[in-house]
């Protein structure tokens, strides 16, 4: 596997940097070059399927404890 370059300054070492855009409502995580701070791709600022786990788990607890089925929702 060839090893990932800046298109920019060749550099090869990469950062993850918090960034609110203009115009942006939530802020989002900048993969960029580590050397010069290009920007070569955007994430969502929160890790989804981490959120997601969380709030089955919230869930699930709410309705065990209300006694409702979960069976649909548990794996
Ligand atoms: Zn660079």
């Amino acid at each position: 596997m060839s090893q990932s370059k800046c298109a920019k300054c060749g550099h090869s070492t990469f950062e993850m940097v918090e960034n609110t855009p203009e115009r942006s409502q939530f802020p989002v995580m900048f993969i960029q070059c580590a050397q010069c701070g290009t920007v070569i791709g955007v994430q969502p600022n929160e890790n989804i399927p981490a959120l997601l786990h969380f709030i089955k788990g919230m869930l699930v607890e709410m309705m065990q404890k209300s006694g409702l089925s979960t069976r649909y929702i548990e794996d």
